[in-house]
């Protein structure tokens, strides 16, 4: 398996749009092609007027490397505490599905077809299905941010994925990816997560709405800016009554360690030092409010609470059936 770093982060597959299969010589993937080995894992709770469903895409290996911004034996102690053991440790990709009366709202959509990861990722179709959602039936999909482990299945083959479903993001997060000059100054690992993006703006073309922050994009889900990670990263509030949810994206990357130390940032984090007053600013609105949490990539289905812990923070797993 690929372990991932910020150098093989480019070299496994995202440093062309010929890498992407998003040319047009491209032999457009099949459907069959990627279906899962293993049956869907997914996981549904009532939410107010929605059901919420975490989709299981897939699971990223990382390594302990990539983390920096506090002492090492800190980090060491704090994975440790986990139950890591060694340099390896691995996240998942999970993914929402928001379902009402009258709305079939996705947030996020993993990585699709993208080879970044080794096998096993794309997922979210056959668990789409095995809740009775085909991909026309989605009228809305939230990307939180435009990385490929959150936007990559919204295309396959070159073509959108979801035929009837508006795009939205973060306005500052779609212009930042869209940007010919930030493009051009970007370093070269860097270029095929541009080429990604812009790819998928324009397999939505005009379904795509980039949106302020603060914006109510369906009844009672608002999207609000967490920056650092991306520039325009983004989270969703979800109003569900006596049930108030966050879903946090990729304000927390691996819980574990970034609930010990907040301050403990990712090679992944465009701006680390920002990422992390979000996240300090999540952790203690969360645990001040009690907030329901789901997120991309703590352990599936991706839900639970922050609650203050020894001067930091603890993730404790929810179940509300
Ligand atoms: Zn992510």
């Amino acid at each position: 398996m690929t372990n991932l770093t910020r150098r093989n982060f480019a070299l496994a597959g995202l440093s062309g749009t010929a890498a992407l299969g998003l040319t047009a010589s491209a032999t457009p993937a099949s459907a069959a092609g990627h279906a899962p080995a293993n049956p869907p894992a997914m996981f549904d709770a009532p939410l107010g007027r929605y059901r919420i469903t975490a989709i299981f895409d897939g699971m990223m290996p990382l390594e302990k490397s990539l983390f920096f911004g506090a002492e090492q034996a800190a980090i060491d102690a704090a994975l440790a505490a986990a139950g890591v053991a060694g340099d390896g440790l691995s996240a998942p990709v999970n993914t929402f599905l928001l379902q009402s009366d009258d709305r079939t709202v996705l947030i996020d959509a993993g990585l699709g077809e993208l080879n970044m990861f080794g096998p096993g990722f794309g997922r979210l179709t056959a668990g789409l299905a095995a809740a009775g959602v085909a991909p026309e039936d989605v009228d809305m999909i939230v990307a939180t941010h435009a990385h490929p482990d959150h936007i990559g299945g919204l295309v396959a083959g070159g073509a959108a994925v979801f035929a009837n479903a508006e795009l939205l993001i973060s306005d500052v997060d779609h212009g930042f990816w869209s940007d010919a000059a930030n493009m051009a100054q970007a370093p070269a690992e860097a270029q095929g997560m541009f080429s990604l993006a812009q790819h998928v703006f324009a397999a939505y073309g005009d379904r795509l709405r980039p949106v302020a922050a603060g914006t109510e994009v369906a009844p009672g889900m608002t999207l609000e800016l967490s920056p650092g990670h991306t520039p325009g990263h983004s989270v969703v509030h979800i109003d569900g009554g006596d049930r108030q949810l966050m879903m946090v994206a990729d304000t927390v990357l691996y819980a574990d360690l970034q609930t010990a130390l907040p301050a403990a940032g990712s090679d992944f984090d465009a701006d680390p030092a920002l990422a992390a007053q979000s996240r300090a600013r999540i952790f203690d609105r969360a645990a001040t409010d009690g907030l329901l949490i789901a997120a991309t990539h703590v352990h599936f289905p991706g839900f639970g609470r922050f609650v203050t812990d020894a001067g930091a923070y603890r993730f404790v797993p929810a179940s509300w059936m």
